[in-house]
């Protein structure tokens, strides 16, 4: 009946659903991103990683953000008992780009969609994916209600679910699997200063690790906001009592570098907050569809990983169904599956090394090993793919291996 057809169905217009719909538009494929909310909305995942540059610029959408003229992000910023471990970006080992940005979520993702809109691209703003099936051959007839509840269906060659926190296919095919990483929650607000300090007290992203597996994040915008958030065991958070307002202005008590500067000052907007955030999935990719961004896995915040993953993802998934659409034959388990996972995997291995404390021991060690700061930073600025990184090749061992050197080190002064 009234059922379009098209190559590609793209769930959720954040910037995974962006920049694979950018990528797919560029190809001229016929594409619809279907998108629940209505635009700007809010979302959290302010601090972007010099890696995700390149996907932007790749697909086209970079001028577009150049425009809004958010605060530049050149390194990030630790602090842990009055010792403080900066990084600049520009002081990496792999090549790539040496800055990004911090953003409002709100206006980023905006930015993105409106300059896919006014290129063409079809984005149906407050409609929700309800329901998805998949043929045999993979083609798939998706369910969509508007904010009427009105019900309308297309059939598609492929999906990208595209969905962060939705995770639409996940749920819909129970694809979910349980996450490695520990059981941890955030609270988290904006907040505008009156008068805020200058130099990197004002610029620079921070976190501040208040004990070893709580910290607080505080990421100032260009347009005078600044995003606070905690980050902690699911159960240290839950102790807190009273409402959300009242729980974050306890928790600030525990930054002796914050507390005082941002004591008083209102909230924006009542602290949300979200528990047990990490997700994970037991497959990346289907017949017919690919799971990208947070509709595929969230490890952790405190590397700012979560975007450029789903850009990542995204403009890989576009890729390859790009090219399998041109008749070419695509192996989604080698040039999908296996390619994220590893980058992924990097990044896993520095959220847990950072919450067993052996990654904080070589952030704070003093005095620094440059080299091993150079490798470090790539994967912070999100080269996790460059194997000419010993910090990326040897991920896991060369953590434990330079804390325990570390540990040795500072048992041999005590004992001197
Ligand atoms: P989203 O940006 O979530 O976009 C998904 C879109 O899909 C939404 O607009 C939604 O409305 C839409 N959607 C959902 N369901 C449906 C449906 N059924 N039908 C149609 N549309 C639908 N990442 C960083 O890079 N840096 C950070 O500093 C950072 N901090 C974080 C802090 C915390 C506490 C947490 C929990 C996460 C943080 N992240 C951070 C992760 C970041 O939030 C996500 O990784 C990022 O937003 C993923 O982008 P996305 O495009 O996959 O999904």
């Amino acid at each position: 009946t009234n059922t379009k057809s098209i190559d590609v169905l793209i769930i959720g217009a954040g910037p995974s659903g962006c920049v694979a719909a950018a990528h797919l538009f560029n190809q001229g494929l016929t594409i619809k991103v279907i998108e629940k909310s209505k635009f700007p909305r809010f979302v959290i995942g302010e601090s972007l990683l010099p890696r995700c540059m390149e996907h932007f610029e790749e697909v086209g959408l970079l001028d577009c953000l150049k425009a809004q003229e958010f605060e530049v992000k050149s390194g990030a910023r630790f602090l842990k008992n009055g010792v403080v471990c900066d990084f600049d970006f520009s002081q990496k080992h792999s090549q790539g780009w040496d800055w990004t940005w911090q953003v409002p979520r709100a206006d980023f993702d905006n930015a993105l969609a409106e300059d896919l809109v006014k290129k063409g691209v079809n984005i149906a703003f407050e409609h929700e994916v309800v329901d998805v099936e998949f043929a045999s051959d993979g083609k798939s007839l998706t369910t969509i209600k508007d904010n009427n509840g009105v019900i309308s269906t297309i059939t598609a060659k492929f999906i990208i679910d595209s969905s962060g926190y939705g995770r639409v296919l996940p749920r819909l095919l129970d694809l979910d699997a349980p996450s490695a990483i520990p059981k941890h929650s955030s609270i988290f607000t904006h907040v505008k200063e009156a008068d805020r300090p200058d130099g990197i007290e004002g610029t620079l992203i921070t976190f501040d690790v208040v004990t070893d597996d709580v910290w607080l994040w505080v990421i100032p915008f260009s347009n005078g906001v600044t995003s606070l958030g905690f980050v902690g065991p699911t159960e240290i958070l839950e102790s807190y009592h009273g409402t959300p307002s009242e729980k974050l202005k306890e928790m600030m008590k525990m930054s002796n570098h914050y507390h005082d500067r941002f004591d008083g000052i209102d909230y924006l907007f009542e602290p949300r907050e979200i528990k047990n955030y990490s997700k994970a999935v037991k497959q990346l990719y289907g017949k017919g569809y690919a799971l990208t961004g947070n509709s595929a896995e969230f490890l952790d915040p405190v590397f700012s990983s979560g975007v450029t993953f789903a850009t990542e993802s995204a403009l890989l998934s576009a890729k390859l169904i790009a090219k399998e659409l041109k008749g070419e034959k695509v192996n989604w388990e080698e040039e999908y599956s296996d390619y994220i996972k590893e980058g992924v995997g990097v990044f896993r291995t520095y959220v847990k090394e950072w919450y067993t404390g052996n990654l904080q021991k070589i952030f704070f060690h003093r005095p620094e090993n440059p080299e091993i700061k150079k490798q470090i930073c790539s994967v912070l600025a999100g080269y996790v793919w460059d194997k000419t990184n010993p910090f990326v090749k040897n991920h896991s061992r060369l953590v434990k291996t330079v804390a325990t050197v570390i540990d040795m080190e500072s048992k041999q002064k005590k004992s001197v």
